[in-house]
């Protein structure tokens, strides 16, 4: 295993071991030296979970039991994604960090035995499979009361920099299909955690909206021999109204037809399939667009606004021509003290009913003030 290995941006990847196996990686900036020895005892790894199909869905479930037991809400002092602290013993062994990713404590998909491969669909006959996958955190800053808004542009970068490593180094396992980055922020949509900090999924199965997207990309290219994505984007461009932010790298708008009241997508001016080809320019100028639109979003109501960041990528080995990188961000804030709730029609029917327009929550986002 590489044990320390140079990013883009100056940044240096260092992994280290965890008293049960697991791996931590430290994304340090400054060249900082990372000796710390987990002092926790050894605890046993949970079991890999089922994956069954539905079969009336063509959809795959991953089944993990064990996760019940997982840290719910804990108070800071007993935060495991702080840096240690004397005999407080966290996640993390160093009394200091920029940007760690590890292996998650209670994944929902794990590594599998060698020769795993994902069954045949054969209706209810559909033979359950081992959860294969990886599921890591990733922990944006070492300051558990700061946000992702609250980053500075140098941190953000550097959290790029561990985004584009693990999807570089996920892409080369065997099993995986997709990876996705992603962050719930707020109690509001079930954070258990108040820790500022992301997730990463590696599935070793197309989740349904890849699926879709990737059937639609196809029909369009299909049709008309272009991009959907491209042609989406250059509609946004030319309509002009719903475009929140943008600088000469990224632009960020809301959807023609945003399924939620404060919906942004983010995506990069030269389209790419994932994270690991975005350019220098525009690594560089991601930060600056990112906390731009966070800043946004907090400032409509002047509350911090739950939302999950999502960043769509092309698959690892299909469809890498015809699905774009870009980054979603939904909130469920309606008003303050009003959320959208999921109800029949969106959670049973996958139908959206929406009481805003999406040129409304744009104007709305982009008259924000913000503090300089
Ligand atoms: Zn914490």
């Amino acid at each position: 295993m590489v044990q320390i290995k140079e990013l883009g941006a100056g940044v240096l990847r260092n992994n280290r071991m965890m008293s049960d196996g697991r791996t931590i990686r430290y994304y340090d900036s400054q060249g900082q030296s990372r000796q710390a020895i987990d002092q926790r005892p050894q605890e046993e790894q949970p079991l890999i979970g089922e994956l069954r199909l539905d079969p009336l869905l063509n959809e795959w479930i991953a089944l993990a039991a064990h996760r019940q037991t997982r840290t719910f809400l804990p108070p800071k002092e007993l935060c495991p994604l702080c840096p240690t602290q004397g005999a407080a013993l966290t996640e993390i062994p160093e009394s200091d960090f920029e940007v760690v990713v590890f292996d998650n404590r209670f994944p929902s998909l794990r590594p599998p035995e060698t020769g795993w491969n994902l069954p045949e669909i054969n209706g209810p006959d559909t033979r359950v499979a081992p959860a294969a996958g990886v599921c890591e955190v990733v922990c944006f800053t070492p300051d558990h009361g700061q946000s992702f808004a609250d980053l500075s542009q140098r941190q953000v970068r550097t959290v790029l920099e561990a985004w584009r490593d693990r999807t570089s180094e996920l892409s080369k396992l065997d099993f995986v299909r997709q990876i996705f980055p992603f962050e719930n922020r707020g109690e509001e949509i079930g954070v258990t955690l108040m820790h500022p900090h992301g997730q990463i999924y590696a599935y070793s199965y197309l989740p349904p909206k890849t699926t879709q997207m990737l059937l639609a990309a196809t029909q369009h290219f299909d049709e008309t021999g272009r991009i959907l994505f491209d042609d989406l984007l250059a509609r946004e461009i030319r309509d002009e109204v719903r475009i929140v932010a943008h600088n000469d790298h990224w632009i960020a708008f809301v959807p023609f037809a945003a399924r939620y009241p404060f919906e942004i997508h983010v995506a990069p001016l030269i389209p790419v399939a994932d994270l690991t080809q975005l350019s220098p320019g525009a690594c560089d100028a991601f930060p600056e667009i990112a906390l731009e639109v966070l800043q946004r979003l907090d400032g409509v109501f002047n509350i911090p606004m739950a939302y999950i960041a999502a960043w769509h990528q092309a698959p690892v080995r299909e469809g890498r021509d015809l699905l774009r990188l870009h980054w979603q961000i939904t909130s469920v804030r309606r008003a303050p003290g009003k959320l959208k709730y999921l109800a029949g029609s969106e959670s049973a029917m996958g139908a959206f009913i929406m009481d805003m327009l999406p040129e409304q929550s744009a104007n709305q986002l982009r008259s924000v003030v913000l503090e300089k």
